[in-house]
């Protein structure tokens, strides 16, 4: 479970979800009988213990041994279990109402979508806030449905069952007011530590649909060209549903895992380049839980020194522009995989990281935020 340590920690984190309720309201039902503690170290003894995070709001954490699969506030979607790294992605966004409508491009099964929503729409009315979720694979499309509707952010969001982002028209009259997108795409999920990572797994009284089976490909409809880059990226989404989805074979051929790396950054590549190009963007956040600089780093400078960023003027969002939970945070990226960036050191420090097996108690992810000019964002190209 990731102990390398006594200092490892490993909890359950909840987040509130301010769509159906507030952090005030859930102290004091679901967890009123629970004792405060002021560190995560804390969880570890006896007893209902809570922990208020410290980094994004509406986030607590408590001891793992504790189920909540029959809590009602966790019926009821007032409550998600969500791992706090997962929440960087949609605090960093932070989108405002300036911002207009928000784009999460690979969406299922929904953790970041009903996140993104509850916060656009805690800062404008719900009937105004407007997320548009990409989901590329239609039964996982089920899933992120199912969990929109149990978040209470049905209204909020629009699903896109199907929609490879890819080919989603930046310059459509309905997408005119993108200004913000969460890029989460597939990886190699080489940060997960164990099923809590698993939010198919986490919805209550709802039918998650098939899960995917590792080793075995589901068939879909494409050209030969897309389908071969397509089957490579299912391969993909098939493994993170394992406990160690490297498998001792592939950590043992360096090759295999280079090359398959080396896919994966390329497609996820892709996803930011096509971010960029959405005419009034202004903010882009890009996430995977891979614990490879190949997935990470390296694909940050490689979208940095794009063509379209140049043109559009994106750049990444330092550390010290941050919101203050992220600009807090102290696990930064790696300058040496942030050569060939015009300033490695700057780009490593906005680059935010998670580990697995440490005392912050996350799983290994990782996010960086792009950025540009909001007249450069007006300027239609
Ligand atoms: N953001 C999700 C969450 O927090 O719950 C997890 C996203 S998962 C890492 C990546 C998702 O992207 C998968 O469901 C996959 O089917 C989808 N996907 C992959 N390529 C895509 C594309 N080109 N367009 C839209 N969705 C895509």
């Amino acid at each position: 479970n990731g102990s390398n340590g006594t200092s490892s920690v490993r909890p359950r984190w909840v987040r509130v979800n301010a769509v159906r309720t507030t952090l005030e309201k859930c102290l004091s039902t679901a967890f009123a009988d629970y004792t405060r503690v002021t560190s995560l170290l804390d969880l570890k003894g006896t007893g209902k213990l809570i922990y208020i995070d410290e980094n994004i709001p509406n986030l607590i954490a408590i001891p793992p041994r504790i189920d909540l699969s029959k809590n009602p506030a966790y019926l009821k979607g007032e409550i998600i279990i969500q791992d706090k790294a997962s929440c960087f992605p949609a605090y960093l966004l932070n989108p405002q109402p300036e911002d207009g409508h928000v784009i999460d491009a690979c969406a299922a099964p929904g953790n970041k979508t009903t996140h993104v929503a509850a916060i656009v729409s805690s800062l404008t009315s719900a009937s105004e806030a407007k997320v548009t979720a990409c989901e590329r694979d239609k039964t996982r499309a089920l899933t992120l449905k199912k969990m929109a509707k149990l978040a209470g952010a049905e209204k909020i969001v629009d699903i896109r069952a199907g929609q490879d982002f890819t080919r989603l028209d930046p310059n459509a009259e309905q997408f005119a007011d993108v200004g913000a997108l969460l890029l989460d795409p597939s990886c190699s999920g080489s940060g997960i530590v164990g099923r809590d990572d698993m939010p198919t797994l986490h919805l209550p009284s709802v039918d998650a649909g098939p899960q995917p089976v590792a080793g075995k490909k589901r068939k879909r409809k494409g050209n030969a060209a897309e389908k071969k880059v397509e089957e490579k990226e299912e391969v993909v989404e098939e493994e993170v549903t394992e406990e160690t989805p490297e498998s001792a074979e592939v950590e043992n051929d360096e090759k295999k895992l280079a090359a398959r790396l080396a896919n994966l950054a390329a497609f996820q590549l892709k996803i930011i380049l096509h971010a960029f190009k959405f005419p009034a963007a202004t903010k882009v956040t890009y996430s995977t839980c891979s614990i490879h600089a190949e997935e990470n780093e390296n694909v940050v400078v490689k979208a940095l020194a794009s063509d379209i960023a140049k043109e559009r003027g994106w750049r990444i969002l330092p550390r010290k522009q941050q919101v203050e939970g992220m600009r807090k945070w102290q696990r930064r990226g790696n300058a040496e995989a942030c050569t060939g960036a015009s300033a490695p050191e700057v780009v490593a420090e906005a680059c935010i990281k998670c580990e697995k097996g440490t005392e912050e108690g996350t799983m290994g992810f990782f996010v960086a935020a792009f950025v540009r000019d909001r007249e450069a964002g007006e300027d239609k190209q």
